[in-house]
Parts: structure tokens; sequence; C-alpha cells
């Protein structure tokens, strides 16, 4: 049996069209023409990091795909349900996108579960979902050891957003857009405690962003 909708929710919507969507009609009803957002953020699930929140985002400017821990895992073309890929082919091919960002950010439950070991995680889905963070994690704990599980998540978050901007070379589409008209590829990391937005230069290492 369904139910009504919950009682937060309720709440916030009357607020959105009390103020929010009215401030925003006409933008709104353009939209409701079609959507030429500019960049596909790829970012964690985790309720405290939302892309449309952390940029200032209007409707139409994002186009957002959130998972556990933010992957791009590896193409696979066995005709199965991969929702990242179908998402970023859409965002790449569809809708040209100028821009892909991955968005990792700091204690993130994901990259905990695997830097403590997906062996000990019961789970039915994340575990093999967590799957493609074991080169992260193998990387960081050769470099930083396994001592503090505090340095290995903090490393393992940027080097996983890292190997993830890596696979998206893998899809032919994503390259093709790259060479064909200038479409770019980026990294950054959210910290939820400071609210600083680094951002993943040409060598791997992440500056923030001044505010
Ligand atoms: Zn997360």
């Amino acid at each position: 049996m369904t139910q009504g909708p919950p009682h937060k929710l309720v709440a916030g919507y009357r607020r959105f069209r009390s103020k929010s969507y009215p401030a925003e009609r006409a933008l709104y009803q353009s939209l409701s023409e079609g959507q030429k957002p500019h960049t596909l953020v790829i970012a964690c699930s985790d309720s405290r990091v939302d892309p449309v929140h952390i940029f200032g985002a209007h409707p139409g400017d994002l186009f957002v795909v959130r998972n556990v821990a933010n992957l791009v895992p590896q193409i696979d073309l066995d005709g199965g349900r991969h929702g990242v890929s179908a998402a970023l082919e859409f965002a790449v091919e569809r809708l040209a996108v100028e821009h892909v960002v991955v968005m990792g950010h700091g204690q993130c439950g994901g990259i905990e579960a695997c830097a403590i070991g997906l062996d000990k995680l019961e789970s039915q889905f994340l575990g093999p979902w967590l799957e493609p963070l074991q080169p992260a994690r193998a990387e960081v704990i050769a470099r930083v050891g396994e001592e503090s599980l505090a340095t290995v998540c903090d490393q393992m978050e940027l080097l996983a957003v890292e190997h993830s901007v890596r696979r998206l070379h893998q899809f032919p589409f994503v390259t093709e857009a790259i060479r064909n008209r200038g479409m770019q590829l980026h990294g950054a990391r959210f910290s939820i405690a400071s609210g600083i937005l680094e951002w993943m230069n040409a060598d791997g290492v992440f500056v923030p962003v001044v505010p």
C-alpha cells in the first residue's frame, strides 16, 4: 500500500512553490522546451554534497549522476544495466556537455568501507559496487601504510577521483568529444568540514579553488 508524501517533503515542496518556483517560473517555462546543461557532474549520493548547492546552480545548468563514492566503473559492453555509462552517453552524445566533473568528498562512507576492507563489509550490493576502488586502496596503502585510517581515506578520496577520470577515457564517445569539440574532463573534491573545493590539476595534484 502506498502512503501519502512525508511531512518534511511536503513542507519543503510548499516552500519551493511559494519562494523558489515563482522566482524562476520563466526559467522553468523556457526549460520545458528542452535542456542544455553545460556540465555533467558525477558526485556521491551522500546527502551532504549536493552539486547544485555547491556550484550555486540553477535548473538546467547541471546534468547530475550520483552514486555511492562517485564512481565511474570500467566500461562494460555486456549489455547490462550500467547507469553511469548510460547517463554519460546521454550527457556527452545528446546534450553535448562542455565539461564532465567527477567530484569526490571528505568523510565518504563508500571510500571508508573500502579502506577498512570490502571483505569485512556485509552487503549484497555495496561490496561489488565499490570493487573499482581496490586499486586506489592498494596504491595508497603502499604509499602511506595502513596505520591511519583517516590518512588512507583522505588519499583514497583523491586517487579514486583520478582513477574515475582516467576511466572516462575508455568511452570512445568521450575521447571523440574531447578531440572534436574540446569537451573537458575534471576531478574535484569537496570538504564537508571546511567547505573547501579542491580541483585536480594536470599533474593530478588537488589545489583549492579560491572562494
Ligand atoms: Zn561519499
